[in-house]
């Protein structure tokens, strides 16, 4: 089972039907869009073998889907990088992916070429045009378990980490989708909202699969008047997006279009009180997912049925554990924790993946004993809803988007004037979270910021900085973050 076959059931099932908008344009139908793939299919593998890495960079535009499925289709594995990287962070990845071919939008090509040695083709080129001459490849038949993307998620240490996703964890994924979270049918559309390369990327299998019309806004990014018109404009619709985004929803005033239907959420932690203002906005047409790059989108969810309850220990959780998977809290000992108690959150299933890309040591410590261990502590309780407590990992999530404090500090070091950093995140009504940056030192914020954007991507940098004489620390010098969290919150 390759995954093209999710194209190809669509384009057999229905030939005619609009499969891509970019705004309101129709661009191709499923049998179109099938044959343009095949034909890329054909054209790449003229270049590259079988299981070659071949990298997305591009803000959201519809080329990712014809290349996804081509890759697939030409037995190659795909590499979607998030647009909102800075260049020097996504030539790291392609390095780390020894990847064989970057297909990149102009802007982002234009920054990459100098710094990689990976072959950079711009997909507004002649050249990419051209692909299409090729005569189109057959459809292939792959064992399930060849790897089919690699997912990049940061690691703590600052080092990106690819989580290597075969055909089989990724059609779990989509079968999972279907089975709990929307049920929808080539009457409906897929919006896609976040980014491609991650959270609205990994949508585009089950929609696809049932034929459901997939949307391209055409500023290529999240601009929520421009979402809700085009929701309005197509049948049924559905679309993933992260909690800041729905707040941003919420900001804008607008009642729901008529048509839409389900707005799935997750990738970070949604407060109570924001769902309650979304679903008086909108009504209960939400639904929650909670998953990782190692386990995509599927380790738990919340239907929308359940967002009818007002009970703050339901919408509070992230739902109980997803079809086909299995999930369990455990303690330090390995052994299950009581329910109530806190551990950390451990799942199995297809939907797994099967390690690190050449990371043997990450692996190891991530996949034990048959299980996933998340780096997430929560708790289940007796109806089977589990409830995040706690990240055991650090990260930050700042309007959806990852940010690991390590790496902040590392890069906050640099800047001569900085002794000591330590990074934190704090609770923020519209991101989700923001990143702030205790700083011992003498050194202007301007001047730090500006050290920031020479380096890492804008939205890892602090939002908010904090000079102070000393850093909190315990008998072995480890910096003591939950002192600086708290002494936020006060
Ligand atoms: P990523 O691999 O970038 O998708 O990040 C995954 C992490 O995001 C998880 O390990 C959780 O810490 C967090 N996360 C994902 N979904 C949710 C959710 N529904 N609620 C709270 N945190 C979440």
């Amino acid at each position: 089972m390759n995954l093209f076959a999710l194209l190809d059931a669509a384009a057999s099932r229905f030939p005619d039907h609009d499969a891509v908008y970019l705004g309101d344009r129709r661009l191709c139908t499923w049998v179109e869009l099938r044959d343009r793939a095949l034909r890329l299919a054909a054209s790449i593998r003229q270049q590259h073998d079988a299981g070659a890495r071949i990298a997305i960079a591009t803000h959201n535009r519809p080329e990712i889907i014809e290349l996804m499925f081509a890759t697939w289709a030409a037995e190659c594995v795909v590499v979607p990088l998030n647009y909102k990287l800075h260049p020097r962070e996504m030539a790291q990845i392609l390095e780390d992916a020894g990847a064989a071919r970057v297909f990149a939008s102009s802007a982002i090509g234009a920054e990459l070429a100098p710094i990689t040695t990976v072959c950079t083709e711009i997909i507004d080129s002649e050249g990419y045009s051209q692909r299409f001459a090729a005569d189109p490849s057959a459809p292939p038949r792959t064992d399930p378990s060849t790897l089919a993307w690699l997912f990049y998620t940061s690691g703590t240490t600052g080092r990106s980490k690819g989580a290597m996703l075969s055909h089989r964890n990724l059609t779990a994924m989509a079968v999972a989708h279907l089975a709990d979270i929307d049920a929808p049918d080539e009457n409906c559309s897929l919006v896609h909202a976040a980014p491609m390369s991650h959270g609205s990327g990994l949508y585009i299998l089950p929609y696809v699969l049932r034929g459901a019309r997939q949307i391209l806004p055409a500023s290529g990014a999240f601009d929520p008047d421009e979402f809700l018109d085009l929701c309005g404009q197509h049948p049924t619709a559905s679309a993933f997006l992260a909690p800041t985004m729905v707040q941003r929803l919420v900001d804008t005033g607008r009642s729901r279009p008529a048509n839409l239907k389900t707005i799935v959420y997750g990738g970070g932690p949604m407060y109570v009180e924001s769902l309650r203002k979304a679903i008086s906005a909108f009504g209960p047409i939400f639904a929650q997912i909670y998953g990782q790059g190692e386990s995509p989108m599927t380790i738990t969810g919340l239907r929308c049925a359940e967002h009818e309850s007002d009970d703050e220990a339901i919408l509070g959780s992230v739902g109980y554990a997803r079809s086909g998977m299995e999930v369990a809290v455990l303690q330090a000992d390995g052994q299950p924790a009581p329910l109530g108690e806190i551990g950390e959150i451990v799942c199995s299933g297809d939907a797994v993946m099967s390690g690190y890309w050449q990371n043997p040591d990450a692996t190891r410590a991530t996949l034990k004993d048959g299980w996933l261990y998340t780096g997430d502590m929560g708790s289940f309780d007796a109806r089977g809803f589990l409830t995040l407590r706690d990240r055991s990992k650090d990260v930050v999530i700042s309007g959806g988007s990852n940010v690991y404090p390590r790496e902040v500090e590392e890069v906050l070091l640099e800047h001569p004037g900085v002794a000591e950093a330590c990074v934190v995140g704090t609770p923020d009504a519209e991101w989700g979270e923001i990143v702030v940056a205790f700083i011992v030192g003498a050194v202007d914020p301007a001047a730090l910021d500006a050290h920031l954007l020479q380096r890492i991507a804008r939205f890892k940098r602090p939002k908010r900085y904090e000079f102070v004489d000393e850093l909190p620390k315990n008998s072995y010098g480890k910096v003591l973050k939950r002192e600086l969290r708290a002494s936020l919150a006060r």
